[in-house]
């Protein structure tokens, strides 16, 4: 198992939900959704349903080690819903990968990809694996052999997985490449977050910080804050955070706090977030890096106008919630407020802006990449880049209006959006056989 060290490595270039306890992703997805229902009208079979994913697959996948001997390893694809569409959502290899947890995350894809009106369901999967005992073609054999495992149940039009925690690009190239000599035919489309020399799609991997980014600035915007006169605290300095700190650093906001696993750089002046390399630049550099050197702990504390968990799951908890001192939170990782904590900070009317919304660029532009695989056509930055910003601004608006006329929590409204759109299709498609 990974040590706690381990686990709050951002390793991917997307969003991370780590730590199960206290409550495990699944408890936590089952509760919002029954919580969002109470709002809504919707048939409770429809909402039984939307309980239990459509398909667990689980699969062995033996590789043999550089030295020869062969290791065993478990691997897993929960496929929540696909009433909107094929089934949408990452791979991740870690050690604390277990079903129950890609069923939990697969059902926050199937929410996220319907509060973005993105014509997919949900969907993750994984390995219980350390991918950092690894060597490169070992991770090479373990992903091919994943992909050959997982062939029959993922396609374009069926199940398109992308990159989570402990897999990237290269990942997606070579799941993409195995797919693909087994089919016959070169299938882009199978996987996104590829390079974009394999039909990858530029802007993807920075795509979830710019998003975190984008709702912040619509979120101050709506708050009546000036960006320049924020100040920004941000845990987590992989793909997410660094991404979103240097956005809202462009934008003239002041970020006063970002992180590594070994502690938090603080600077109440503003940092200058390009002078600090990213997890994927060079890990572990923040802390190296900082003069001053406050814990993660104390990050999420920290006075502020705006905090970012962008590292972990289960982060703001019951026994931090309360001392929580930022004005407004916007969740970058998946999943880092439990239920328990969320309520607190509803009580104490401290906005939180859900990861299904705040981190949905990730999924948005691998939307765009599949658009581009099958079209057999590439966009610039620059479409995609505008693309994504009209997408969250569609989706922001959606949220405002439930958040502003049933007076709810903005996770609240984010859920009753995703919920009321896929219960609506499955109303229309019924059940049957
Ligand atoms: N793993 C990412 C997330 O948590 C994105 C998945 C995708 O692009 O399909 O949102």
């Amino acid at each position: 198992m990974a040590s706690q060290t381990d686990s709050a490595r951002p390793t991917s270039d997307d969003a991370a939900t780590e730590d199960p306890e206290p409550e495990t992703a699944l408890e936590t997805a089952r509760r919002q959704l029954h919580h969002a229902a109470e709002h809504l009208d919707i048939d409770p079979s429809i909402v039984e349903r939307l309980r239990h994913p459509k398909n667990v697959h689980e699969v062995t996948v033996p590789i043999e080690r550089d030295d020869g001997s062969v290791n065993v390893f478990t691997g897993y694809r929960a496929q929540h819903d696909s009433v909107r569409g094929p089934f949408k959502g990452g791979l991740r290899y870690h050690p604390d990968v277990t079903r129950d947890e890609c069923v939990g995350l697969g059902m926050w894809m199937t929410w996220k990809c319907a509060v973005m009106d993105l014509p997919f369901g949900g969907a993750k999967g994984g390995i219980a694996v350390n991918p950092k005992e690894l060597s490169a073609t070992e991770k090479e054999r373990l992903t091919r052999r994943f992909a050959q495992e997982l062939r029959d149940v993922i396609g374009p039009n069926q199940d398109i997985p992308a990159p989570d925690m402990g897999t990237d690009p290269q990942t997606m190239a070579w799941l993409m490449d195995a797919y693909s000599m087994q089919e016959g035919e070169t299938t882009p489309g199978v996987v996104t977050g590829k390079p974009p020399v394999v039909g990858g799609s530029e802007g993807r991997e920075e795509a979830p910080g710019r998003s975190v980014a984008i709702v912040t600035r619509l979120l101050c915007e709506y708050y009546d804050r000036d960006l320049a006169e924020t100040t920004v605290a941000i845990q987590g300095y992989g793909s997410v955070g660094a991404n979103a700190a240097r956005l809202l650093d462009d934008w003239g906001a002041t970020i006063v706090a970002i992180s590594d696993v070994n502690g938090a750089m603080y600077d109440p002046d503003g940092i200058d977030t390009r002078s600090v390399p990213s997890h994927d630049e060079e890990p572990e550099a923040v802390t190296e890096y900082a003069d001053d050197v406050i814990s993660n702990a104390d990050l999420l504390t920290l006075d502020v106008d705006v905090l970012v968990p962008a590292a972990l799951g289960n982060v703001i908890t019951e026994e931090n919630a309360r001392a929580v001192a930022a004005d407004l939170v916007v969740e970058g990782a998946n999943g880092p407020t439990t239920s328990t904590a969320d309520a607190i900070l509803a009580e104490r009317d401290v906005p939180v802006i859900p990861d299904i919304l705040a981190n949905a660029g990730g999924v948005t532009v691998s939307y765009f990449e599949w658009l581009q695989d099958i079209n057999r056509r590439a966009w610039s930055l620059e479409r995609v880049n505008e693309e994504l910003d009209a997408e969250m601004q569609a989706a922001w608006e959606a949220v405002r209006t439930e958040y502003e006329t049933r007076d709810v929590t903005w996770r609240d409204a984010a859920y009753i959006v995703a919920l009321s759109r896929i219960a609506d299709a499955h109303e229309a498609r019924g059940l049957w056989p």
